[in-house]
């Protein structure tokens, strides 16, 4: 039988970098055993439906370059995906539960379930349903459904035993029943299923024959077994991810930064960074390689090489990878890459004429180097665009240097620079040097005014490249404008 996974989110928030890594984990598995990988929105939980989240799911299905096989715009055989459009289904398979005894109607008001759970709290007992409505007749049945046209349905979790689940990663999971919360509803009485009932009945239909899915679900796999059970259904294989925690040890949240694909995607990570880095939360090929691909992944990965130790999420390797990756982008690519950010700060317009496309594509050299994200762009280009309009007085003068002794440097600096067209990088580095010996000033001392000429800045690509690009007649311009700046200063 060939293997059939599923990423099955609620959309109620942005998606997280750990429902990312369950995508992506299924995917993998899914394309290494030649399976399919399907994606189920599981939305039966209406008032935690947030609006955003399903453009925000399949956006960042897309840019992680996630694709399946079936799912709610790629109809296969066994849809619909969405389980709001699935409800006349749940219900029909909870009338089956309740037809062979295991399930039944449950009329009780929020302020009985309420009285009972303040019964339960005063006596230091679990909260829990008390399993009122298990064992009504048939004629306290009919009376009540008068009063209360709208029961919930419950499952009869059994009185005695216990139930074992297998996991893949995990080994045997025992459960006494009577430590199951007692009798979980099935269907509210908006007459829509829980997660429970939706997701067992839809992971049997859907022939879903591996449940790969974030630790926090371990606690309820013995309630969807007695499910299965009840049913008569084979439970799939189960394998419970490794969770991600910050470094920490806590569960990765806010606090400890980006956690959701589009701040990650906002900030500039390349796609191709991300999934790297998320493959190697709680799985490993082998001790030592890194660097993997998508495609690579869908080959090499195994279930048998997940951890069962916590991930930890490392914020600064992934800046590494992403280094990495941004090294790797021809120009071209790096440019495309940059473009939406350059747009988004304004620091040019659309349409981009070609003039500027080339001046921005003869800039990738000399950003490639410096950047971490792809949001460090603008910030290293905008010299390009705009001349410093008032300089930070500040800036230009190098440590441990006062002002009289920066004074003859940007004049000397006008003459040497005065020939950028002329002569190599190497010849005025060479000029620079000699002449910032003569001045006894360091190499970077000397061109420290000139980069803050320039740019603005002390930090900024490499400067010569930057001239160039800049154009002789305008740096020498700023040149001058600092040093008028200073000159004013010890005036
Ligand atoms: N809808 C559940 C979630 O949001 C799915 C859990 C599962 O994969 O069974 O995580
Ligand atoms: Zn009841």
């Amino acid at each position: 039988m060939s293997v059939r996974v599923r990423y099955a989110p609620s959309p109620t928030g942005y998606q997280h970098i750990g429902g990312a890594r369950t995508a992506l984990f299924n995917y993998f598995f899914a394309c290494s055993m030649g399976g399919q990988f399907l994606l189920r929105v599981e939305d039966t939980d209406q008032g935690r439906y947030f609006d955003e989240a399903l453009q925000d799911l399949y956006e960042t299905l897309d840019w992680l370059g996630i694709t399946y096989d079936e799912g709610p715009q790629k109809d296969g055989a066994y849809g619909p995906y969405v389980q709001s459009e699935r409800s006349d289904l749940y219900r029909e398979y909870a009338q089956k539960l309740i037809d062979s005894g295991h399930a039944y109607y449950c009329y009780c008001s929020a302020s009985r379930l309420e009285r009972i759970r303040k019964i339960q709290e005063a006596n230091g007992m679990a909260p829990g349903y008390d399993r009122h409505c298990r064992d009504l007749s048939e004629a306290e049945r009919q009376e009540l459904d008068k009063e209360c046209p709208h029961p919930v349905i419950r499952f009869k979790i059994p009185i005695d035993g216990a139930v074992t689940v297998h996991d893949e990663l995990l080994g045997d999971i025992t459960r006494e029943c009577k430590d199951i919360n007692p009798d979980p509803i099935l269907m509210k009485s908006d007459n829509l299923p829980t997660y429970h009932l939706a997701n067992v009945i839809d992971d049997h239909l859907m022939k879903i024959t591996h449940v790969l899915r974030a630790q926090e679900w371990v606690p309820s796999a013995p309630l969807h077994a007695l499910l299965y059970q009840a049913f008569g259904w084979d439970m799939p294989k189960l394998c419970h991810l490794p969770m991600v925690l910050g470094q920490d040890g806590q569960k990765l949240s806010k606090r400890h930064g980006a956690t959701s694909v589009r701040e990650f995607r906002a900030k500039g990570y390349l796609p191709e960074a991300i999934v790297n880095y998320i493959s190697l939360l709680g799985w490993s090929l082998d001790d030592s390689t890194e660097f993997f691909t998508l495609d690579e992944l869908c080959k090499v990965f195994t279930l048998q090489r997940l951890n069962k130790a916590p991930a930890v999420f490392d914020y600064k390797k992934l800046d590494w990878f992403n280094g990495m990756y941004l090294r790797k982008l021809s120009h071209e690519e790096l440019l495309g890459q940059c473009m939406p950010f350059l747009l988004e700060s304004g620091l040019i317009k659309e349409p981009v004429g070609k003039e500027i496309t080339d001046l921005l594509l003869q800039a990738m050299p000399l950003i490639q180097e410096r950047m971490h994200y792809l949001s460090d762009a603008p910030q290293l280009l905008a010299f390009l665009f705009n001349r410093p309009e008032q300089y930070d007085i500040a800036c230009a003068i190098p440590k441990k240097m006062e002002l009289p002794a920066v004074m003859p440097i940007l004049p000397a600096a006008i003459e040497i620079f005065s020939h950028l067209d002329a002569k190599n990088d190497e010849e005025l580095e060479q000029e620079c040097r000699s002449k910032a010996d003569a001045l006894g000033v360091k190499i970077g001392q000397f061109l420290q005014p000139v980069r803050v000429a320039l740019t603005g800045s002390t930090v900024s690509p490499p400067l010569f490249g930057s001239m160039r690009l800049l154009g002789k007649e305008e740096s020498l311009v700023r040149m001058r404008n600092l040093q008028g700046t200073l000159e004013k200063q010890t005036s």
